[in-house]
This record gives C-alpha cells, structure tokens and sequence, in this order.
C-alpha cells in the first residue's frame, strides 16, 4: 500500500473536516423485531432461529410492538418527529450472513427525523475533572437526520472452530435483532466533536433504557463518514466511511487517521476514492475495504409483507409518558437543587443509577455538595481501584449519607472519615456498621494543641497578621491552611477556625 505523505500543521489547518455518523443500536426486547425468537447474547450458535429469521420462503414477518415503542422512545429522546406513517422498505444485497438476501429497513418514509443532540465543546474536560467548576463550555448542536427501525443481520464467524483457518461459519442468532439506526446530520468538525456526539448519544440512550450499548457485544456500532474541504469552501469534499469501529476512542483515531490521509493525497495532487475503510487499532491505520455502493445499488422498495407503521398522537403521547429526565436537564437541575459544580454534575450523572443514588443521598444529608465530593473522591475513586462497580460497594449512600453528616457536624475529620472508609472496604461492611465497631469516634475538641500551633504560627508570620488586623480577613485561610497542614490534616477545621480567630483578634 502507498505511504501517505507526512502533513505538516500548517497544511493540516488549512482544511475543515467534516463528520457525520450512523449508529446502530440494539433495542432491549426480549425477542426478535419480526418472529418470536429470543434475542439472548452468548446462545450456541444457530438455537435462536426460526423460518421467519432464517428467510425460509412463505414464512411472513410480523412486527414487534416493543421494538417500535422502545424506537420512538429514543426518537423522543433525541429530540426527533415521529413520523405519524412510516414505511418499511426491502434493501437488497447479497451476504451470506443475510439469508433472505435482503434486509427489512427504512428508508424513504423513516420512523423519526429533525433530531439533535446538544454537545458541550468542554465535555471531556468537564467529565474528567471533578472540580471542572462553574464555567460551562460552549454547546453545539449537532442534528440527526434520522432515526428508523431495520433488523440486523447474522454473524460471519473466522475464529473458535477447529476449520477456522480455511472456512468462515455463520451464526444466525443475530438476524432479526431490532436495531435503531441513528444517523447525523455531517455537522462535526473535529474527531473530538464526533466523540463528544457518541458519548452523548450513549448516555442519552442508556438513560431512556432501550439499549444496553454494550460496544463489546456489539450492541452499539458506529460507521463514520468522513470528507475534508479547504477552509471557507461550501461543497462537500470525497468522504469515505471507516466502519464497525469498536470503540469510541479508536473512532477518534480513525477519523485522527483519516483527515491525515485525506489532506495527503489532496496536497499531493490525488484523488479522495470514495470507499469503505476498516480501522486497524493495532497499527493504528485505514484500509480499503470496498468501493462504496451506490443508494441504488440496494434497489429499495417498499416491503410487500408489512403494512406501514402507524404510530398515531394517542401512541405517542403514551410513549412520551415513559420518558426519563434526561442527562443534560438533570445535570442543570441537580447543580440547581444542590449547588454542585458542573463538573460535579458531569461526574455524578455519568450513568441513571449513579444519579438516582446520589438524589437519594444527597435529599437526606444536611450538605448535598459535601455528598457530591465524597462519592466521588471517598466512594468511585476507591470502587475504581478495585474494578468494583457502584452495586457492589461495601459503603451504601446511606453510609456516604451519614459519613457526610458526622464531618460536616465536626464530629470527625475528613482524615477519620478516610480511615473509616479504608476499614469499611477491607471488612465488606458498610459506614455506620464500622463506625459502631470502632466505638463512635470522635476528633478532639481539645483545643490546648491547635492554641500551641496558632501561638507558633502567629509568632512566625508577624507580616500575615499585621494584613489580617488592618482588615484583610482574607489571610485568615492562610493561617487556617497552616494549622491544617501541621495537624496533619487532624484537626477539626471549624475548630482551627475559632481558635485561629480568637487568636488574631486579641
Ligand atoms: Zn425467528
């Protein structure tokens, strides 16, 4: 294969990439969108079928009314229309893991369209930053063409039989499987904008309960289309499309990948063949998979077996009674109802039942903001280091409930409550059960100590404390700062408050 020519950040600036995305997404029903076969992963091979999903002649489909429901319901979700009627069309081609020798799709009349998802420029900083602040990033909105229903297709097997090297097997458990397909508008510039969409997309899908998103098993897959044109042009460059990515981080790198390779055959006088591409995460790189078919090539037609889909106001308004809150007005809510950070919001809603668990606590505690730092500095940062997840910790929200209360009466410290919480993950036991064990520990009210340091402090810092006393209170955290630091981090900050102030006050 040819090498591409090294591009230079000059030359990478003077071009805009542009992105749009196709989605697919397996819907949670219990069986498949046209028979009654089990949809379960992970089934020996070929037990979840039927004449219907085999495409044994005469057999006739009959439509899944969850799958269409669980549809609309990410069509609402995303902000689309729900086409009152909507068609379901024959898309024809020849594979061996489709034995009907076509799929049943949408296509020219699609369950929903005119969607949008909101992504926040700053997200991944927002999210991986739990003090990310109050500043919140810029937004943009990024449009979805389209949202429609199809069945999936079989599996083509290369791996895990004893013939593998010499023959493909296939496993039609797959075929039937409802999927949504969710296509955007080409309005990402930038790799980093197409992950922010996917992320988003993910959270707002998990949030409404359809899918699992599950990449590892498939249930959610991503095809990228990709094109770049000289900054200010109008027209749309050759895109090509990198397919069945497996993760949203190697999709960032294939698109890194791509606009390079794009931007290289451009400057050097070739041409952009429009093709698909396969994403090799190993090294790193592209490679051509196929020449892109044409829409006619699929001959679409309108499935003669099916009836259109009608899902009328009535429907609809009871589907939209389903609807959860979703992440981006929760997280406006919750920094609202608890005076959290963004960041905070961010982190704390990064799945529904994280969120829901943190309401939960944070409703009960006397300060919500010190429940927000505790679960995520106490609570996920040791859950993480386990490889736990949120249902497995030892320490309930009820426990961060109760923890946060003791530190913010003064009853511990913040280094007690860290030691407490050590033990709870060693014994398996919850906070209230190690603090009972432990005999109800308390920090000294002992003042006789801190008296001793601030007398040092005070002594050592005569500039400091002449600021303090012509009315710059400010420096008090100075002082506060520096009693913390020699108590080790021990003593009971609103105490060194007092006493620290009795001080400098005299
Ligand atoms: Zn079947």
């Amino acid at each position: 294969m040819a090498t591409i020519p090294a591009v230079s950040e000059d030359v990478l600036a003077k071009y805009e990439p542009v992105i749009g995305l196709e989605v697919h997404v397996q819907l949670l029903t219990e069986s498949k969108i046209f028979c009654s076969c089990s949809t379960r992963f992970g089934d020996p091979p070929n037990t979840n079928v039927c004449p219907v999903c085999l495409g044994l002649p005469g057999a006739l489909p009959v439509l899944n009314r969850k799958a269409v429901e669980f549809a609309v319901l990410a069509a609402m979700a995303l902000q689309c229309r729900i086409n009152a009627v909507s068609i379901f069309a024959r898309k024809n081609y020849f594979y061996p893991d489709l034995p009907k020798g076509y799929q049943i799709s949408q296509y020219d009349k699609p369950l929903a369209e005119f969607g949008f998802i909101d992504i926040d420029l700053r997200g991944n900083e927002l999210a991986g930053n739990a003090n990310g602040g109050n500043q919140r990033g810029q937004k943009k909105k990024i449009g979805i063409t389209r949202l429609h229903l199809e069945e999936d297709a079989g599996k083509s097997l290369h791996e895990g039989f004893a013939d593998a090297a010499t023959k493909t097997a296939i496993d039609l458990n797959r075929t039937g499987v409802p999927l949504a397909e969710i296509v955007s508008e080409p309005d990402m510039r930038s790799p980093e904008e197409a992950y922010q969409y996917l992320t988003r997309l993910k959270e707002i899908i998990l949030y409404t309960g359809v899918s699992d998103c599950n990449m590892e098993e498939g249930s959610l897959r991503c095809d990228a289309n990709i094109s770049v044109r000289l900054r200010g042009q109008k027209e749309f460059g050759t895109k090509t499309e990198v397919k069945n990515v497996n993760s949203f981080r190697f999709i960032k790198q294939a698109l890194e990948y791509e606009i390079e390779r794009h931007i290289g055959i451009l400057e050097s006088g070739g041409k952009i063949a429009q093709e698909t591409r396969l994403y090799n995460s190993h090294e790193g790189k592209t490679y051509g998979m196929r020449s892109k078919e044409q829409a006619h090539d699929y001959r679409y037609f309108p499935e003669p077996d099916l009836l259109p889909l009608a899902v009328d106001e009535k429907w609809q308004t009871a589907i939209r009674a389903s609807l959860p809150e979703l992440p981006e007005a929760r997280r406006e809510r919750m920094m609202k109802e608890y005076g959290i950070t963004a960041g905070d919001a961010h982190a704390l809603t990064m799945t529904r039942a994280l969120a829901d668990q943190f309401e939960s606590a944070a409703r009960r505690a006397k300060n919500p903001k010190r429940v927000a730092n505790l679960v995520q500095s106490e609570l996920l940062g040791r859950l993480k280091a386990l490889g736990l997840e949120l249902e497995q910790s030892p320490i309930s929200m009820e426990g961060v409930t109760a923890s946060a209360d003791l530190v913010e009466s003064g009853a511990i410290s913040g280094k007690m409550l860290k030691d407490l919480y050590d033990l709870g993950f060693e014994r398996g036991q919850d906070f209230p059960v190690v603090y009972e064990a432990e005999g109800r520990p308390e920090q000294s009210r002992d003042t006789s100590a801190l008296e001793k340091i601030a007398d040092e402090l005070i002594a050592a810092n005569p500039k400091q404390v002449e600021q303090y006393r012509a009315g710059k209170k400010t420096v008090l955290g100075f002082f506060v700062g520096q009693v913390m630091k020699a108590s080790k981090g021990q003593a009971n900050p609103q105490l060194v408050n007092e006493v620290l102030m009795k001080k400098l006050e005299q």
